[in-house]
This record gives C-alpha cells, structure tokens and sequence, in this order.
C-alpha cells in the first residue's frame, strides 16, 4: 500500500484541483492507496473540502489539528497513522505534480529507501525563495556530506523502515533526507516537475532564511555528538586543559629562568581561565552523556538499525 502524506494549511482554492490530479495519478498505478490530509488548523473552508473528499472517496483520510502546528509536525501527524509500506510526503498548492509521484516510486523499487525530488527548474521568486535556497542546499551539503542538489523539497518518497520511530523537532521536516541517511537509508534524488503557486499564497515569509541557517548549524552540531557527546565536548576540553598547562608551566619557568613576577604574568590569569574553561567542557561533555542516556532509554529508539527490519 502506498500513503501519501499531506499538510494543508489554506489551501481551499488549490485542494479540488489537487484531489481530482491526484486519484486519477494515484489509480494509475495498480497499488493499494491511501491519502493522509493533514489540516494544520486552517482558517478557511479547507477542512470542509476535505471532508468532503473523505465522505466520497473511502482511500482518504482527514485529520484535524487544533490549531496551526507548522508544516513539520503535520508531516509527522501523517507518518504517524500512514499504513503503506511507502509513504509519500507532498504539499497541497499544486507546485509539486502528483504525476511525478509514479517515477518516484519506480526509483524506491530500484533499490533506494528515499527517494528525493529535485526542481530542477524551480519556478518561484529568485530573491526570496530561489537564491537562499541554493545557498542553503549547498552549504547542508557540505556540512552534511549528503550530496542533494534540493532539500527543500516536499516531494519524497520513503519507505516505512525509515520514518518508522523517527521523531521530528523544529522545523526539521526539510532535513529528513539527512537523518534518513543518518540511519542507514540509500537515498537518492530524481528531477521533478514544479510550478508557479496558482492558488493561495505562500506560508513561508524571508525570515525562514535565519530559520534555516540556526537548523544548519543544530543538524551539523547533532551529526558532529551523534551518540558520543563527551568525544566532541570532552575534546574540546582536553584541548583547553593541554593550553591550560602549557601556559601554567611557562609562567613557573619564567619565574625561575628570567625572574618574571608570578601575579602579574597574564600567562597566570590564562592559565586559570583555561583550567576553569577546561574543567567546565569536561563536565558538560559528561551531562551530555547522561541526557544522551536518558533520551534513549526514554524514547525506545535503538542506536542501531537492523537491514532486515522493514
Ligand atoms: N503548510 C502547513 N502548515 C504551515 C505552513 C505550510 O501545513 O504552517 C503546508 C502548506 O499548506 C503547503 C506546504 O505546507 O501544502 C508548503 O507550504 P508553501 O507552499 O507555503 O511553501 P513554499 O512552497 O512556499 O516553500
Ligand atoms: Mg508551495
């Protein structure tokens, strides 16, 4: 079975024209389907729409957030309750085509466990949307060492292994090919199709821009601890202890060698901030190692994954 996930925030002009597309792409491929309508708290007729589509089509299924979430949390809601064996993520203003979804899925059955959409060619504002957004793709690439031309966008197919348990903070739902392959998943990307938004408008304003930027630097932290907070933490204080030292043993050889006052050698005042600054990133490092502890002891996620567990 096939579940395709998707988040709806006002989107009432576009979701008749997406239903209609959508059935017709999705019966053409011969499979079991579902469609998962996420409605994180619209403000205008969607819901109804939707409800609608649910009372005439028995594959669909609405739910119903209480108020506005954010697109991440609804893509969670949907691999929450998704039942096929591939999930499909797509968003509702019809810039994605839903008859890309078949090509999608003909590369998963090629051997992948996600598979990513690439605009190639992106049809949205250069200034406010394009241009961040290659700089963004470039610089998650680089940080990351997961080599996508286009994260940013929703249409994606995975395989249920992979969302199965993974949880999503944030606004993270434009990262999830890197935590896929941070848990083992073969991904790969194919070009898609995109378009002018027709209907609606855009959710995202320029301030998604520094959003983006802050998660970088959150993910690029993540992969950097994974699940040994003390090897990167604690490295950093063995570093400043080492700095410590030296400097503390060149303030006693000065003293005896050239007879250089003890108390008033910055060097002594170094020594004692590196020695504090030491000690602390030590500690941290062992706090970290207990949160890590927690976290998983918590969440009953495993630190492995097992290829046959699907
Ligand atoms: N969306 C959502 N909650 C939000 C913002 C957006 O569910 O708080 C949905 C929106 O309805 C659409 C998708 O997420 O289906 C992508 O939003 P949008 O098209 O505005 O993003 P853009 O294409 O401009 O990056
Ligand atoms: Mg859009």
């Amino acid at each position: 079975m096939i579940s395709i996930v998707i988040p709806v925030y006002n989107e009432e002009d576009a979701l008749p024209h997406l239903y209609e597309r959508l059935i017709k792409a999705l019966e053409s491929l011969n499979d079991e389907y579902e469609c998962l309508f996420i409605n994180d708290g619209s403000t205008d007729n969607s819901y109804n729409i939707l409800k609608g589509f649910e009372s005439q089509n028995k594959n669909i299924r609405v739910f119903n957030f209480r108020r506005n979430f954010g697109q991440t949390q609804a893509i969670a809601c949907g691999f929450d309750y998704a039942k096929g064996d591939i999930i499909v993520t797509m968003d509702a203003d019809l810039q994605n085509l839903p008859e890309d979804i078949p090509f999608l899925i003909e590369k998963l059955n090629e051997g992948y466990d996600v598979v990513s959409g690439w605009r190639k060619k992106r049809k949205d504002p250069l200034f406010s949307k394009k241009f961040p957004s290659f700089i963004a793709n470039k610089f998650i690439s680089w940080t990351t060492g997961i080599r996508l031309k286009d994260f940013g966008c929703t249409l994606k197919a995975y395989r249920k292994w992979v969302i199965k348990g993974l949880k999503l903070y944030g606004e993270m739902h434009r990262f999830l090919p890197v935590l896929c392959q941070w848990k083992g998943a073969k991904v790969a990307e194919i070009p898609v199709r995109h378009q002018k938004r027709k209907y609606g408008k855009t959710k995202y304003g320029t301030s998604r821009v520094f959003k983006v930027i802050l998660d970088i630097f959150v993910l690029r932290f993540f992969l950097s601890v994974r699940n040994t907070p003390m090897h990167l933490i604690g490295g950093w204080g063995i570093i400043t202890l080492f700095l410590s030292f030296i400097s503390g043993l060149a303030t006693i050889l000065l003293k005896i060698f050239k007879n250089i006052d003890m108390t008033g050698n910055p060097l002594l005042y170094l020594t004692i901030l590196l020695g504090i600054l030491g000690f602390q990133f030590m500690i941290l490092g062992l706090l970290g190692e207990i949160n890590m502890r927690n976290y998983y002891e918590a969440s009953k996620n495993k630190l492995y994954q097992l290829k046959d567990d699907r």
